[in-house]
């Protein structure tokens, strides 16, 4: 049995936590000591630490946390990265808790050039390339690139549970209620979801069918992520 866990932390990171029996693994943690701390709690052991791009607010954790658990950390390769780590790349596999759980490893350039996504067993780690109803914003990439690195989404099982790094749910759906002035379907999803305290994870499907910047086309995604930026 695999469950997910998030620790939220700063103002709308979550640091997904995997976890089977009583061990774990961590996704790009931004800050060591709510990780730290909730392995004390609950008495965890954890046994790895993955990482999707170099922003600080997902590798910050990482020294903190590597002085008190010798773990591996498994990263795309960065020149600004100084911890100890195993570079993976596109096709990279990643065993993970004695072989019951395996990643692939997605390459996703765009909002950063390094960026990188985890994919294994229904459970897709997916950063900040896309989030609910929205993607990454485009930092080092071109709008091409982002676009080409979101079309890749369609090649991963639909049935795939999403974890993205933010909480943007809602923001993302105000943004479409406003761009799409005529569609109530952002506006009931809006109305639905802010009931929720956390919206994660989406259900790759459903991104499929209904995130714009998932199924336009390039001059589309290009307009829209445009627009998103001014919002
Ligand atoms: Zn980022």
């Amino acid at each position: 049995m695999l469950n997910v866990v998030p620790i939220p932390i700063l103002n709308d990171n979550y640091i997904w936590t995997i976890i089977h029996g009583k061990k774990t693994v961590v996704i790009d943690p931004g800050l060591s000591d709510p990780v730290l701390k909730y392995h004390q709690k609950y008495n965890l052991e954890l046994t790895a630490i993955l990482i999707t791009h170099h922003h600080h607010d997902h590798i910050g954790g990482i020294d903190g946390i590597i002085n008190q658990h010798n773990v591996p950390v498994y990263a795309p390769y960065h020149e600004k990265f100084n911890f100890k780590y195993h570079q993976v790349q596109e096709n990279s596999k990643i065993q993970l808790f004695d072989n019951t759980l395996e990643f692939s490893v997605i390459e996703v350039p765009g909002h950063t050039l390094e960026h990188i996504i985890y994919h294994g067993n229904k459970l897709l780690f997916c950063g900040d390339t896309l989030f609910s109803f929205g993607c990454g914003r485009i930092f080092e990439g071109t709008y091409r690139q982002m676009y080409d690195s979101l079309r890749k989404f369609k090649s991963i099982d639909p049935d795939s549970k999403v974890y993205c790094t933010h909480e943007y749910t809602l923001k993302n759906l105000e943004f479409l209620k406003n761009y799409f002035k005529d569609n109530t379907f952002y506006e009931k999803k809006y109305q639905n979801l802010s009931k929720s305290m956390i919206t994660l994870p989406s259900l790759l499907k459903d991104e499929l069918e209904s995130n714009p910047f998932l199924n336009s086309s390039y001059d589309e995604f290009k307009k829209l992520r445009e627009a998103k930026d001014l919002f």
